[in-house]
């Protein structure tokens, strides 16, 4: 076991991986049954999580106002689409070569699709899962406030991925420190008022407490994706009612993803919080945030049509 854990973490960390935690299914006792792991792979043993680093760069310039590419293509497209598939499988590769079966999990945005296929399913395919809970479940860190995972090396600033396994690997020990404080940096800098103000809802793994505020996917939705005409710097007024501004068509075209708000409050705010007051590793010669910050809060004037 010890053995096989060390391959498998060593794969991914030559992989590209920053993070890697295992999480033995028992973790997930308490899981909602639509959202445990093995709603995707009945046989799962182990969850082994994975966390990509977004780079600082990338959130710096749009907390400039003055670059959203790097973000859209490095920390979105790149991450998920080319460095997780790669490192996932080079995880899957270790574990086959011992005779255990791995299932990576990207982006699982569709639940329940379909019809299910077996009485004992909870779902129909695809399967659901939280990859928020599951870093949390592997002991990367911990759940802030906003409902984003905190590591301790990076705050908010990552993304993670995870593979399911039929394999028995050792644990990592749950998180036990605390990097959120509860400073509300991000439910006050969130345009959309998506995140709640108290830190009401809770999950238990393993006897240890998890909490965060309510999240409201719909009103986050519009502005995180830039089809909020009050938010995003790219309507510039001489879109028809309705229609996308050019640079949302040219994000999707290039890179199939949409990320515009790039976490006002609940990536970039807190991440700037967190680094100032010492309570994450990552140190740099600059801070996130050193000026006032760019707001719009209006959609733009109307462009007399030709
Ligand atoms: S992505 Fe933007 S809109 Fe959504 S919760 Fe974070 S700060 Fe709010
Ligand atoms: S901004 Fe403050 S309250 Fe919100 S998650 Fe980060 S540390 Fe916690």
């Amino acid at each position: 076991m010890q053995v096989l854990t060390k391959r498998v973490r060593q794969a991914a960390l030559e992989g590209g991986a920053d993070l890697v935690g295992f999480a033995p299914i028992s973790r997930f006792d308490n899981a909602p049954p639509e959202l445990h792991p093995r709603t995707i792979l009945p046989q799962t043993r182990t969850v082994i999580a994975i966390a990509t680093r977004k780079l600082r760069g990338a959130l710096k310039t749009v907390e400039e106002g003055t670059y959203w590419q790097a973000y859209n293509c490095d920390s979105y497209w790149y991450l998920s689409e080319i460095l997780a598939p790669e490192i996932l499988r080079k995880i899957m590769l270790a574990l086959e070569d011992e005779g255990y079966t791995g299932v990576p999990i990207h982006n699982p945005f569709m639940s329940g699709v379909g019809r299910k296929l077996r009485e004992e399913h909870i779902t129909g395919p695809d399967g659901m899962v939280s990859l928020r809970v599951i870093g949390v479940a592997a002991g990367l860190g911990e759940l802030g406030h906003s409902k984003v995972l905190l590591t301790p090396q990076f705050g908010p600033r990552q993304r993670i991925f995870a593979v399911f396994t039929d394999a028995e690997l050792e644990p990592t020990p749950l998180f036990t420190g605390e990097i959120c404080d509860g400073c509300l940096a991000c439910v006050r800098e969130c345009e959309a008022c998506a995140i709640g103000e108290k830190r009401e809802v809770k999950l238990s793994i393993e006897g240890r407490e998890f909490s965060h505020a309510e999240f409201d996917e719909r009103a986050c939705s519009p502005v995180h994706n830039g089809r909020d005409p009050r938010f995003s710097p790219f309507f510039d007024g001489s879109e028809a009612e309705g229609e996308e501004p050019a640079y949302n068509k040219f994000l999707m075209h290039w890179f199939r993803v949409l990320g515009i708000c790039v976490g006002r409050g609940c990536l970039r705010a807190c991440m700037d919080h967190l680094e100032k007051s010492g309570r994450i590793q990552a140190e740099f010669k600059t801070p996130l945030i050193e000026r006032e910050r760019w707001k719009l809060n209006e959609p733009p004037a109307r462009k007399p049509s030709r």
